[in-house]
């Protein structure tokens, strides 16, 4: 018999930073990290080191800085792969190694090119080697639910033969049913027969199936399951950790597991990871969207003035939604900053500070009520925003309207040189990103992606824009926040392209043109 204890491994960092268009900074991650410790999820999969070099960094940054969760990097079953991850978690207390490779028909022949022999091979070899490195090592059989059943058990048992702990077996491309899924997570529970072995699963939401197939797993005996706030990750994403956690919570009755999530964080790490990643969370979202406790009908209302339980099974406290966010005003002193972001698990160094606190008394000036997400969004934009130390923003201005081009004017002080430009534009945005593009001499960029995310509620509330350009072979994202949405998007793109000008120069060349034309 498993144990009742359901694991909760959190891919936010990982699938989840592959959702198209999501691009976090390594500052980005930890902040994320840090939160979903508090959380208190068990597993945190940081990302994939051989991917990138900042995905190295990252991983490496959350396992010298996070302490509480295991931090796991993910490796394909080749050497390099599992030398890059064992490298990014050499600080860890508490490290694993994620292999993976696929195991159906259509993945081996046409993507790995390999025999079933050849892949059995390759799997034996690279869990050894990953377990050289760390006793915690987990294996997942990419593509498991479209794979023969029958080979999965081979590798299922070698697997754990050569010391993986962990067996996952995910539905990588959304295709699988519950009753399907319970049926090939019994047959490998079964073929390996052992405890200690703790089975996984890892469901993507292509037919929307994603937390039904995870719970199906759950009750097949599955004691890990693979999960991301606010169900982001590739394509239609991942199983929505919030929902699988809510779910086992207030159908404990049916479920009967354990979890170790403080439910109360639900709220803030869903807010924390919209922003950070620039995706909106739909309004009307299980557990974390904006209408998840509203009710509208009168007959609804009137059950719930009688008696909440008549038409809530879970209550907006349970996730942490509080009512009341008002927390900080012009006279809010640096001391009460400093506590209200330790609070939200956020830390600024004295200078940051400084900028932040200026940054809420001028918003004060113009929102009466400067609550936490509005704290959260100018902390993310003072601290973790890609700050290119010699770009700034000078001056802007847009004009638009009908029968009228949109037309924008732009002054950047680049390197210590003030430069000027105009240009006409499709709409607003575009005309400030021809202009700055023009201003840089950068033209050969294009505008990758474009986000707009409320951060606060009502007429004055602040806006988080996130873009995200590419060209000469760089992509980089930028971030701000303004109560203008013009000019959070004239700062978001200042911030994106100061980032990519700094990588596309080398250090010591002082004009732009002569490198990039
Ligand atoms: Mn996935």
């Amino acid at each position: 018999m498993s144990s009742d204890q359901v694991y909760i491994f959190d891919t936010t960092l990982r699938d989840g930073e592959q959702s198209p268009g999501v691009a976090l900074s390594p500052s980005a991650k930890l902040a994320i990290a840090e939160q979903l410790a508090r959380l208190g999820v068990d597993i945190i999969e940081a990302g994939f080191p051989q991917a990138s070099a900042g995905d190295l960094d990252a991983v490496r940054l959350i396992a010298d800085q996070v302490r509480e969760p295991v931090i796991a990097a993910l490796a394909r079953c080749h050497p390099s792969d599992i030398e890059a991850a064992a490298r990014a978690l050499e600080s860890a207390e508490r490290p694993r190694i994620h292999v993976f490779i696929a195991s159906s028909a259509v993945h081996m022949e046409a993507k790995l090119k390999m025999t079933p022999d050849q892949v059995l091979d390759r799997v034996g070899e690279m869990v050894a080697k990953a377990r050289s490195y760390v006793e915690d090592v987990e294996f997942s059989a990419e593509d498991a639910t479209r794979s023969e059943p029958g080979f999965l058990v081979d590798l299922a048992k070698l697997a754990a033969s050569m010391g993986a702990r962990t067996i996952n077996l995910p539905d990588t491309v959304g295709y699988t049913t519950p009753e399907e899924y319970r049926t090939l997570v019994t047959l490998i529970r079964e073929a390996l027969d052992d405890p200690k072995i703790r089975l996984s699963v890892h469901c993507h939401d292509d037919l929307g199936l994603a937390v039904a197939n995870t719970l199906a797993g759950i009750e097949a005996g599955v004691r890990q399951v693979e999960v991301a706030v606010n169900g982001i990750g590739e394509r239609a994403g991942n199983a929505a950790l919030e929902e699988v956690v809510m779910a086992i919570t207030a159908r404990k009755d049916q479920f009967q597991v354990q979890h170790r999530i403080q439910t109360r964080e639900l709220f803030r790490t869903s807010q924390l990871v919209s922003r950070l990643c620039g995706m909106m969370v739909q309004p009307n979202k299980a557990i974390v969207g904006r209408n998840a406790f509203r009710h509208e009908s009168g007959i609804h209302q009137d059950g719930m003035l009688k008696d909440r339980r008549t038409y809530e099974i879970l209550t907006p406290d349970d996730i942490g939604v509080e009512q009341t966010l008002l927390v900080l005003g012009k006279h809010s002193g640096r001391h009460a900053l400093r506590q209200r972001l330790s609070e939200l698990g956020l830390s600024a160094s004295s200078e940051e500070l400084v900028r932040i606190q200026n940054r809420i008394k001028g918003l004060a000036e113009v929102k009466s009520e400067i609550n936490d997400q509005d704290l959260v969004a100018v902390w993310q934009d003072e601290v973790q925003g890609v700050k290119v130390e010699d770009i700034d923003l000078v001056a802007w201005q847009v004009s638009t309207g009908t029968h009228m081009r949109p037309t924008a004017q732009v002054a950047v002080r680049f390197r210590g040189k003030v430069r000027e430009d105009s240009a006409i534009g499709d709409g607003p945005v575009h005309a400030l990103f021809q202009a700055l593009s023009r201003a840089l001499d950068l033209n050969g960029l294009e505008l990758a992606s474009y986000r707009l995310v409320p951060v606060s509620p009502g007429e004055e509330g602040l806006a988080a824009v996130s873009v995200e350009v590419s060209g000469y072979g760089h992509r980089a994202a930028g971030y701000a926040s303004d109560v203008d949405v013009l000019k959070g998007s004239a700062l978001a793109l200042t911030d994106a392209m100061g980032s990519l000008a700094g990588r596309v120069l080398p250090e010591a060349t002082g004009v732009l043109g002569a490198i990039v034309e």
